[in-house]
């Protein structure tokens, strides 16, 4: 006896039901990660990193220090920055000198920039024990060839994004490449107040994503430009613990990439 229609009907919308429903979840799959935030700083702030660190500690934080100008670090400053690295936290490069790479490598090229502002980083923090594997670049200054090449030394690459008034618009979130765009956390920022940095957090919770932050001098009070306030810092680790939210460092990506 043949099948009434009714039935045959059901059975196709079924299997077209099943078709998008496993097209949605391969989609949401993308990703095994669970939404948090990566906390960067640029420079060399090592002092106000470490008395950070101090206050930050309560809520397991971790961090990434992205260090510039290897010159003017002092052996306590490199000592500090190990102990971070031992606290869990990440040392990663800034340039070995804080070049405008994008400038530079147009003046020059980009072997030139590879060999003043690339390889002595590398070196010179390899022979203090400690191993770079992200970098950060100095004015989010970058070109695509210079990411290329900054691929074959770095597992992961941070520029800059820019805050818009559609936070899903933002490049500030984990998007699963090597090529990663932090949001800027220092209060002169133009897009920053504290109900935005809300925003992008609930953003993240709720799409399940990993927000990139950056920062550079940490303060009590931010007078100056390139300065947050510990206020921002202890916001974001609060909501961290409260909502369930993990602490990445830039590296960890690359390897959530891979799982
Ligand atoms: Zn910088």
């Amino acid at each position: 006896m043949p099948k009434p229609i009714s039935i045959i009907l059901i059975s196709i919308s079924l299997l077209i039901g099943f078709f998008f429903y496993s097209c949605s979840s391969t989609k949401n799959t993308n990703s095994n990660s669970k939404a948090g935030v990566v906390i960067t700083f640029d420079d060399y702030f090592v002092n106000e990193w470490k008395e950070a660190d101090a206050q930050l500690s309560i809520y397991n934080w971790k961090a990434t220090f992205c260090v510039s100008d290897f010159e003017k670090l002092t052996t306590s400053d490199i000592s500090n920055l190990k102990a971070l690295q031992n606290k869990g936290h990440e040392i990663a490069g800034h340039g070995f000198r804080h070049l405008n790479a994008k400038e530079f490598a147009k003046r020059n090229n980009k072997q030139q920039y590879l060999k003043v502002e690339i390889f002595p980083l590398i070196e010179a923090f390899k022979k203090e024990g400690i191993e770079i594997k992200s970098f950060a670049y100095p004015f989010g200054a970058k070109t695509q060839t210079l990411d290329f090449e900054l691929k074959k030394h770095f597992e992961i690459i941070r520029g800059t994004a820019k805050g818009g008034k559609k936070v899903a618009d933002n490049a500030n979130f984990y998007n699963g490449t090597r090529l990663a765009n932090g949001i800027g956390i220092d209060s002169n920022y133009e897009h920053f107040d504290l109900n935005y940095i809300k925003k992008v957090l609930q953003y993240a919770k709720k799409h399940n994503k990993i927000v990139i932050f950056y920062a550079h001098k940490p303060l009590e009070k931010a007078t100056n430009e390139y300065e947050v306030e510990m206020k921002t810092l202890q916001l974001i680790c609060e909501f961290v613990k409260n909502n369930q939210l993990q602490f990445y460092t830039l590296k960890e990506l690359n390897s959530l990439k891979k799982r």
